[in-house]
């Protein structure tokens, strides 16, 4: 289902300054002087659209610092007074809601922990009704689309038209190289349900370390995205919170000057009638992939036939092993990667899998008949 809510393009905005839309400042408040520092820096990059600093922070365990709290939203008044920056707080409940706004907070974002929890986002959709701001909402940490969306929803439902979301990345328990797994897959069904609604890349909650700011930066721009929130701090080193992914004013400046921003659209008809044939191209060979795969079903539902007749167990390990190392020296003597492999081979498999179990529980009660 595709749904539409009553949103504003980013490019409608006030304060839009083009593609990307960017949300820049630091984790958290910390000081007066650290929270102006950095945003006078952050001003004069051309870019930077909203200023962020986190007031009330939620941390994993206690102890660690939790946020200035409404102390810091004064400083954020003075930062949109001096720069003319818009600034924006992240909201856990109704209290900071109203503390914000009476502050003039021009942006709230929902945090990844709050927006998991349908009580607290209805809570703070109350506080927000009728209130002309700026809203964003991270993904849940888990990723479940349903969950974004009803969020969204529930934000979209208290009036907000200047409604955005941000990719911000999920929680796993493996560890990988990035802080929160991308899962790109997501923010792109989340374009595809809601075509209207902006959405935000946070490469810095997704990294989690400076490294891979630029290559998470320059593939949500790719995907066209409609804009970037990354940390940003006077002196990151010593930030009381996520140290090692911000950034310094300057080292922000010399990423967004490695961007490369390439056109969603075109109108040059020439180059429309070439994409077009590419695509049909495209086309035929996914309705090709789609026969293919319903012929190697019918095989397995065949062999599934045979195993049942023999009782043999579906699931034959050394077959299994033997599959996906030839296809894996297959697939990569044409050019894919082992990654691409494992996901489409695993997929199919279990595909497989089902089909066969299909038909060995098919008339399993006929034969239970039969032996009484
Ligand atoms: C943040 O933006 O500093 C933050 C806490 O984000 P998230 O909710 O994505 O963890
Ligand atoms: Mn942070």
């Amino acid at each position: 289902m595709v749904l539409e809510l009553k949103t504003h393009m980013a490019k409608d905005w006030r304060g839009y300054k083009g593609r990307p839309f960017l949300i820049s400042g630091p984790c958290s408040a910390e000081t007066e002087e650290q929270v102006m520092a950095t945003a006078i820096q952050l001003a004069q990059i051309k870019e930077v659209s909203v200023f962020r600093a986190g007031i009330w922070k939620p941390r994993t365990r206690p102890n660690s610092f939790e946020g200035v709290g409404t102390e810091g939203l004064k400083w954020l008044r003075t930062v949109k007074q001096e720069t003319g920056l818009m600034v924006g707080t992240e909201v856990a409940n109704e209290k900071h809601v109203y503390e914000a706004l009476k502050y003039g907070i021009d942006m709230l974002w929902i945090g990844a922990r709050t927006s998991v929890n349908p009580f607290t986002v209805q809570e703070i959709s109350d506080a927000l009704n009728g209130v002309d701001v700026m809203v964003f909402v991270k993904n849940p940490i888990n990723p479940d689309l349903e969950l974004w969306i009803g969020a969204i929803e529930r934000i979209s439902r208290a009036g907000i038209t200047k409604l955005g979301a941000i990719h911000r990345g999920f929680s796993t328990y493996e560890k990988t190289i990035y802080r929160n797994q991308p899962n790109w897959q997501l923010p792109i069904e989340l374009r595809r349900r809601i075509p209207d609604l902006p959405i935000i890349c946070d490469p810095s909650h997704i990294s989690g370390s400076r490294e891979y700011l630029h290559e998470i930066s320059q593939k949500a721009m790719d995907l066209n995205f409609d804009g970037l929130m990354l940390e940003s701090h006077i002196d990151p080193d010593k930030a009381l919170s996520d140290a090692a992914q911000q950034l310094t004013p300057n080292d922000l400046k010399e990423l967004l000057s490695r961007l490369v921003l390439r056109n969603p659209v075109t109108s040059d008809p020439k180059l429309l009638d070439i994409l077009g044939e590419l695509r049909l191209q495209i086309d035929v060979f996914d309705d090709a992939l789609i026969d293919i795969l319903e012929k190697r079903m019918k095989v397995a539902e065949t062999i599934g036939q045979y195993k049942k007749e023999n009782n043999i167990t579906i699931l034959q390990t050394t077959r299994w092993d033997e599959i996906i190392k030839k296809v894996m020296i297959n697939g990569q003597l044409k050019g894919l990667s082992r990654e691409v492999i494992d996901t489409i081979f695993k997929a199919i498999h279990q595909e497989s899998i089902n089909h066969q179990m299909k038909i060995m529980n098919n008339g399993i009660t006929n034969h239970v008949k039969r032996k009484q």
